[in-house]
């Protein structure tokens, strides 16, 4: 039965540590704090989207569902037909703005959940004009990039794949390329590329090899949020992730402590719970 916003409960949590989404940034951040021995609340407004060998988790890019859209029947993607559901709490949000509209992963591990996970590491100049000069590159070339390419598990594909029928089209890109004397290379891609073997043998229904990932890969052997960092950030028995919980707003108190008004969705977007969450550091 839906429970009318106004009428839902408010309760009031108190916390050490709060962290708001469970994407890159997130997920990063409860992985210092878990590590630092913090005791640290996760608020992820989205579902948990457990994957494995044949799994029908994610919906599909040719016949997405209501699993594809965040509490909205229009699609996410431009050109799609409206999907005829009831509002969900699914897995991408498309943020209209002014001449650009942004989508949004929705669940735990964020949009690592959606991206295709080219990997690219900026030289120290690109660094400098997009990012910040003031952020000590050598370091971060030394030290972060490798750790999260660690992380991550990149590897480019490798040639069996490149040559097997499946791939022709990317072969022939490499030739064109060739042709008009580009220079190609393989894009590093938080994947396990057996997985990929695994479909083509047939052991596996396809994902990776016809392209049927733009809502998750069902099969696994993706290196997402979910499995690395805020798997390592749950390990540590410091952090805990509630999921449904959507931050509508934060404030900070005169005692220099932090409020999250939060509400506690189901998974049609009704408000069932109204949380007040007071943390020492958000
Ligand atoms: C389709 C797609 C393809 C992409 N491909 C690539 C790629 O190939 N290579 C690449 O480098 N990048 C790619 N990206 C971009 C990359 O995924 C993002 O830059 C990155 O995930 C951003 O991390 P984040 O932590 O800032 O945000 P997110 O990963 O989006 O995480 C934010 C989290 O916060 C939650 N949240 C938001 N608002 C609230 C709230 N009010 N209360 C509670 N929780 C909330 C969301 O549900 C989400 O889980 C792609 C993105 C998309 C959508």
């Amino acid at each position: 039965a839906r429970t009318p916003r106004a009428r839902a409960e408010v309760t009031e949590e108190r916390h050490r540590a709060v962290v708001i989404g469970s994407g890159f940034g997130g997920a990063v951040t409860a992985a210092h704090l878990g590590r630092a021995g913090v005791q640290t609340l996760v608020l992820e407004r989205g579902l948990r989207w457990p994957t494995g060998p044949n799994a029908q988790t994610f919906p599909h890019m040719f016949a997405p569902d209501h699993r594809a859209s965040w509490l909205s029947p229009l699609p996410v993607m431009t050109g799609a037909p409206p999907i005829p559901s009831a509002p969900y709490t699914g897995l991408m949000e498309r943020v209209k703005g002014n001449g650009i509209d942004i989508l949004c992963g929705a669940g735990v591990g964020g949009s690592s959940l959606l991206y295709h996970g080219m990997t690219l590491q900026p030289d120290g100049e690109q660094f400098a004009r997009s990012v910040s000069a003031r952020i000590d590159y050598d370091l971060l070339d030394r030290e972060y990039f490798p750790r999260v390419a660690r992380t991550l598990h990149l590897a480019t594909i490798p040639d069996d794949l490149l040559h097997h029928e499946r791939y022709r089209s990317s072969r022939r890109f490499l030739e064109r390329a060739a042709v008009e004397g580009l220079d190609t290379f393989r894009v590093p891609m938080p994947i396990d590329w057996d997985f990929a073997r695994r479909e083509l043998t047939g052991e596996l229904s396809p994902s990776y090899t016809n392209g049927d990932l733009i809502y998750g890969v069902n099969n696994g052997g993706k290196y997402s949020v979910d499995v690395t960092w805020l798997a390592d950030a749950e390990a540590t028995g410091n952090v805990h992730v509630e999921t449904l919980h959507r931050v509508n707003d934060i404030e900070r108190g005169a005692d220099g402590r932090w409020v999250a008004h939060t509400d506690r969705l189901a998974t049609d977007g009704t408000v069932v719970e109204r949380k007040r969450i007071v943390a020492d550091a958000l």
